[in-house]
């Protein structure tokens, strides 16, 4: 099919024709000709496209409800958006109610110093607030031609094209899916309608997962102080005592047991009581690192999982945490046998008092009994030294 237009071709295509049982069709008819093998030659990558898309929608579903982590489906999110649409880079942000602010929670594309500010308040007439707003995508194609105010940290990291999309989940907007690009550009309409569908099925995702570690967290949680709850902490000990063997390391256990809490209880009331028992995990916290895990282990009495912690270390630890209870002022405390509302510590260390989790508990629950017997608001090692 002669579609050329050009006087050399024809004469040479005439030659060709010479050879075999060609038909050469030129002029008009042949542009029309062309002219349909072409469109639906495009119509038919357009539908395999579409086809493509679909099956990817249809994956990233699947992949969306079985993903195991928060990190792994907010990251799967991302990849796909950015595939979807052939940007560089993308990033997710999501709604903080409480602190009216945005946080970044999951990146890609971005060099390792990405500056965008983790999280960020949502100010009047700032492009945030305008996003969040809005519940379609928000397409800018140059930044530089963008007059919304706070554009500048986008900007800092190189940004120069961008689609917001929001996440909306039962009516309500829970973050933003972004899609970047480093140069400005133009996004097709198709863009926007295929991160609108994954943006869908990505905000009922994010939700439900976030309800299932809420709901995760409930499970190992003590109501009324935070702390692990009794079950978690069994299950983090035998974690933490196999770590500790796998690398050679040293882990203590302190138990700890308000003193005459049943005295202070009957003096003050049960609610009183239970402020006592939330001042007490307030001091354990402050006197404590961020590793290591503090648990609720029954009514009155806590224990905490010092990792990478010699007997030594352990005591120093726990007598501080001794000491800052007596200091700490605590309604009614005067009426107590001490005076004070005191706290008895056991304490116990891998290996050097037992190899196992369950009998580190019963070394350092020894130790605590005998600080007991011996007049209470002390510590003593299950290893006691005079
Ligand atoms: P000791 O110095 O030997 O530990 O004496 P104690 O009175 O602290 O020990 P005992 O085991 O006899 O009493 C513990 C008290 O702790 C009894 C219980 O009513 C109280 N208690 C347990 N859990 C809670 C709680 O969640 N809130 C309050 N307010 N009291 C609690
Ligand atoms: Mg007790
Ligand atoms: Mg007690």
């Amino acid at each position: 099919m002669n579609v050329s237009g050009n006087n050399k071709v024809s004469q040479k295509l005439d030659q060709i024709r010479k050879f075999g049982k060609l038909e050469i069709i030129e002029g008009e008819s042949a542009k029309i000709i062309f002219k349909l093998v072409d469109e639906k030659i495009q119509s038919e990558k357009e539908a395999l496209h579409r086809l493509r898309e679909h099956e990817a929608l249809y994956k990233i579903g699947i992949m969306l409800t079985s993903s195991g982590s928060e990190d792994e489906l907010l990251n799967t999110i991302i990849k796909w958006a950015t595939r979807l649409t052939n940007t560089p880079a993308g990033s997710i942000a999501l709604y903080d109610r409480q602190e009216n602010s945005m946080q970044i929670v999951a990146v890609h594309g971005f060099k390792k110093d990405f500056t965008s500010q983790e999280r960020w308040p949502i100010r009047k007439g700032g492009l945030t607030e305008y996003i969040l707003s809005m519940n379609t995508p928000i397409v800018i194609r140059d930044i530089d031609k963008f007059d919304l105010a706070d554009s500048s940290m986008i900007k800092a990291d190189g940004i120069a094209a961008l689609i917001a999309i929001p996440l909306i989940s039962e009516r309500t907007t829970i973050g933003t899916l972004y899609v970047d690009d480093f140069i400005p550009r133009n996004f097709s309409k198709h863009d926007e309608s295929i991160l609108t569908l994954l943006s869908t099925q990505a905000a009922i995702a994010i939700e439900k997962m976030q309800l299932f570690e809420k709901v995760k967290k409930l499970a190992i949680t003590d109501g009324l102080t935070g702390l692990f709850n009794h079950r978690y902490f069994v299950k983090y000990l035998r974690n933490e005592v196999n770590r500790a063997k796998r690398y050679s390391h040293e882990l203590s256990v302190l138990i700890i047991d308000i003193d005459h809490f049943k005295h202070y209880n009957d003096t003050n009331g049960h609610l009183q009581g239970n402020e006592a028992i939330k001042i007490v995990t307030h001091v354990m916290k402050d006197a404590t690192r961020a590793v290591d895990v503090l648990s609720r282990y029954g009514g009155e009495e806590f224990a905490i999982i010092l990792p990478e912690t010699s007997n030594h270390q352990a005591l120093q630890t726990a007598k501080r945490i001794c000491k800052s209870v007596e200091e700490a002022e605590v309604l009614g405390e005067e009426k107590q046998p001490l005076k004070k509302l005191t706290i008895s510590v056991g304490v116990a260390t891998y290996p050097e008092d037992a190899i196992r989790g369950s009998a580190l508990v019963e070394c350092a629950d020894q130790a605590l009994y005998l600080a007991k017997h011996e007049g209470r608001n002390r510590v003593i090692a299950y290893k006691y030294e005079e």
